[in-house]
């Protein structure tokens, strides 16, 4: 790029590429599974780290780096570590920041099977996490213990979208020697840049916004330093969960609309959580951009719009989400998000159904439930598969004595 600092649109658009054999406007997908060495003493020099080049595609490749350098930018990182999921990255970032015996703080809104890592896996290896409302700074002060190495973040969280002050979060972390983990996969870095507020390392689902075409699982690193990087990339090289070039190329390919993709999920989202907001069949709408949400003013001040995910409650527990869930037709039954597409899931019967009701309503995940990733279609047209699908909802009628 020949801007010296050009806008996030044109970032989208530009990042990452270089220039390729036969001058391409867009990088090849370099599908390969190795490279060829002149000679020994080349060989050699590539392993050393004293040539630039590559040797094996779990190590580097041309088409995954194109799309770690893109996102590296939009975050304003040092670098990016392309892996194989959202999960990967997650599980590559706390095996590269922990040791046994250490201690993670982690709030308590987070995408399930992240806490289930911590809980199951990590634990096994003799590291214990302390689970927090990242909303209450006191509460994450106080989880803080002498072995704590890292606190582990989601802002929005899943699914309650309970949201974080990162900036006020890593002051609190940084006084005590600990990294900040953000899972910045809700808004993505073209609505939000937790390095920029002190976080230290990044992670997203490259699956969700990133990609924003519901064709690809992948997931992303960010580091902010190069003595990390290099850290980071042998634990990825040896845990193996890297992304592959294929992958890397959609994924990158997606980007370049991600702005401009963020604008209008926000755009809609708004629109339809002033619909949800006065609904008669909503309890409650949960929505970073509505003035009810409860951390507003933190959401306001770190994120530049609210982005497309909201969670509502029915009135009517358990039956009215199920009703609602079988009706829509528009609205595509589906977990994921992040897409395109308008997704809509009940947690109750879905994501969180193994849970058991109790634990659910301890993380906040009443019966009735809902969590709307809106797409960037014509706002009326969701709305209208809405209106029809709440419409077959039966609100406890009183019976008429006879
Ligand atoms: C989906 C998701 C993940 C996991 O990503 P995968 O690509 O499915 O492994 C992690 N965090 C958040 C917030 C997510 O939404």
């Amino acid at each position: 790029m020949s801007h010296k600092n050009p806008n996030i649109e044109s970032k989208c658009v530009h990042s990452g590429i270089k220039e390729y054999q036969y001058g391409p406007v867009v990088p090849p997908i370099y599908q390969t599974s190795t490279f060829k060495f002149e000679n020994t003493s080349h060989g050699a020099a590539l392993f050393k780290g004293e040539e630039k080049g590559y040797i094996y595609t779990r190590m580097s490749n041309p088409t995954i780096e194109a799309m770690e350098d893109a996102i590296a930018d939009l975050e304003e990182g040092y670098k990016a570590l392309g892996c194989a999921s959202g999960m990967a990255a997650i599980h590559t970032a706390l095996a590269a920041l922990l040791n046994a015996g250490d201690h993670v703080v982690c709030s308590k809104s987070v995408y399930g099977p992240t806490a289930t890592l911590l809980s199951t896996v990590f634990s096994r290896f003799d590291i214990e996490t302390t689970y927090v409302s990242g909303s209450d700074i006191e509460e994450v002060r106080e989880a803080i213990k002498p072995n704590t190495k890292v606190i582990y973040l989601e802002t929005p969280g899943n699914p309650t979208l309970e949201i974080t002050d990162i900036e006020e979060v890593s002051k609190i972390a940084h006084a005590s020697n600990i990294k900040v983990v953000v899972d910045n996969t809700f808004m993505s870095p073209a609505l939000q840049k937790p390095i920029t507020l002190g976080a230290d390392v990044v992670v997203h689902s490259l699956t969700k916004f990133l990609n924003g075409h519901a064709d690809v699982v992948g997931g992303i690193i960010v580091v902010k330093d190069e003595l990390s990087y290099k850290n980071f990339r042998k634990v990825l090289n040896q845990l193996g969960g890297v992304i592959d070039p294929f992958n890397a190329f959609l994924v990158h390919r997606g980007i370049k609309t991600l702005a401009l993709r963020m604008e209008r999920h926000t755009e809609n989202a708004i629109k339809i959580a002033k619909y949800l907001e006065e609904h008669p069949k909503v309890k409650w709408v949960r929505y970073p951009g509505l003035k009810s949400h409860p951390q507003y003013m933190i959401g306001q001040k770190q994120h530049k719009l609210p982005g497309g995910m909201i969670t509502f409650e029915l009135k009517g527990g358990y039956h009215a989400g199920e009703t609602a869930m079988n009706s829509v037709g528009f609205c595509q039954l589906a977990v994921s998000l992040g897409g395109v597409e308008t997704l809509i899931q009940h947690p109750a019967s879905m994501t969180h159904f193994s849970m058991g009701k109790e634990a659910r309503v301890a993380a906040g995940i009443t019966d009735g439930l809902v969590r709307l990733s809106v797409g960037i279609e014509n706002v009326n047209d969701i709305i209208e598969d809405l209106e029809q699908a709440f419409s077959k909802i039966k609100l406890e009628v009183k019976e008429p004595v006879l």
